[in-house]
C-alpha cells in the first residue's frame, strides 16, 4: 500500500516568520502521519526553523533544489550536507522551473538524485512534458527518455526511494489543471517505465504525484485515481485554509 504524499512548493514565496506562522497555524491539524504524508517545500533560508516549528507533527521539510556537489567552490549553490543539517528530509529536483528559467539539463538532475540517494535525502524526481510534445503525440517517448536519463546509474536497491513528479508543463502555474483522466494517463506512463526498467514489484511500491494547478477543488477527484499517489500543489498552498482543505482532503 503507498502512502500518499501531499507536498506543497512554496516557491520563491514567503519570508522565515511568514513560514514559522503558518507551520504553527497548520502543525496540529494535519492528518494522521501514519496514513498520509504531509510536507512543504520553503525557501531554503526558512528550512530550519520550519523544522523547529513542526516539532513530532510529522510535517516532512522539503528542500527546491540541491547542488550535485559535496562541497567546493560552487558560489551561491547550496550542498545537500547543509541541507540535511537544516533537517531536510527530501529536495526535488529536476523541477520545470528550474529547467526553464535556470537551464538545468538531465544530465545536471541525474546528478543530483544519485548525489541525493548517497546523502540518504530522498529525491522527489520532477518530470514533465509540453504542449508541443502532446500535441504531436510523443509525450509518452518524451516523459521515457527524460526519466531514464535522470536515472540514469541509479540502482535496483536505490530506485526503490525515489519519489517522481509528474507536472505538465502546460498544467504548472497556470490555473489549468490537466483533468484527472490526464493525470491519471501521465502517472500510469511513468509507473510503465518504472516496471519495464526495473522490476513490477518496485513499481508497485514507488510513489508518483501529480503536480499542475491543485486545488482545494480538484484534489479530491485527483487523488481517487489508482496511479496517483500524491500532488505536488504550488500557488493553492500557500494560504493556510486551502493547504488544510488540500492535506485532508480524505474526510
Ligand atoms: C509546482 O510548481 O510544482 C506546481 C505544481 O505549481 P502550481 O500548483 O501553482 O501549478
Amino acid at each position: 500500500m503507498r502512502k500518499p504524499f501531499i507536498a506543497a512548493n512554496w516557491k520563491m514565496h514567503k519570508s522565515v516568520a511568514e513560514s514559522v506562522a503558518f507551520v504553527n497555524a497548520i502543525k496540529n491539524k494535519l492528518p494522521d502521519p501514519d496514513k498520509i504524508e504531509v510536507g512543504i517545500a520553503p525557501q531554503a533560508f526558512s528550512l530550519y526553523s520550519m523544522k523547529q516549528a513542526a516539532g513530532d507533527s510529522g510535517l516532512k521539510i522539503i528542500a527546491q533544489n540541491a547542488a550535485a556537489e559535496y562541497s567546493g567552490p560552487y558560489t551561491g549553490e547550496i550542498s545537500l550536507r547543509g541541507l540535511k543539517d537544516l533537517g531536510a528530509s527530501y529536495a526535488m529536483l529536476g523541477h520545470i522551473e528550474r529547467r526553464r528559467l535556470f537551464g538545468e539539463n538531465n544530465e545536471a538532475v541525474n546528478k543530483k538524485v544519485k548525489a541525493a540517494l548517497q546523502m540518504d535525502i530522498t529525491p522527489i524526481i520532477c518530470t514533465d512534458e509540453t504542449m508541443v510534445q502532446k500535441e504531436v503525440n510523443d509525450e509518452i517517448h518524451y516523459v521515457f527518455q527524460q526519466l531514464m536519463s535522470v536515472l540514469h546509474g541509479v540502482s535496483l536497491d536505490q530506485i526503490k526511494r525515489v519519489v517522481i513528479s509528474y507536472e505538465p508543463s502546460w498544467a504548472v502555474g497556470v490555473g489549468q489543471h490537466a483533468n484527472a483522466a490526464l493525470a491519471e494517463e501521465g502517472c500510469r506512463m511513468i509507473r510503465r517505465t518504472i516496471a519495464d526498467n526495473y522490476t513490477y514489484e518496485i513499481a508497485d511500491k514507488i510513489r508518483i504525484l501529480y503536480g499542475g494547478s491543485v486545488n482545494p477543488d480538484n484534489i479530491k477527484e485527483i487523488m481517487a485515481k489508482p496511479d496517483i499517489d500524491g500532488v505536488l500543489i504550488g500557488r493553492a498552498s500557500l494560504d493556510v485554509d486551502n493547504f488544510l482543505k488540500m492535506v485532508n482532503y480524505a474526510e
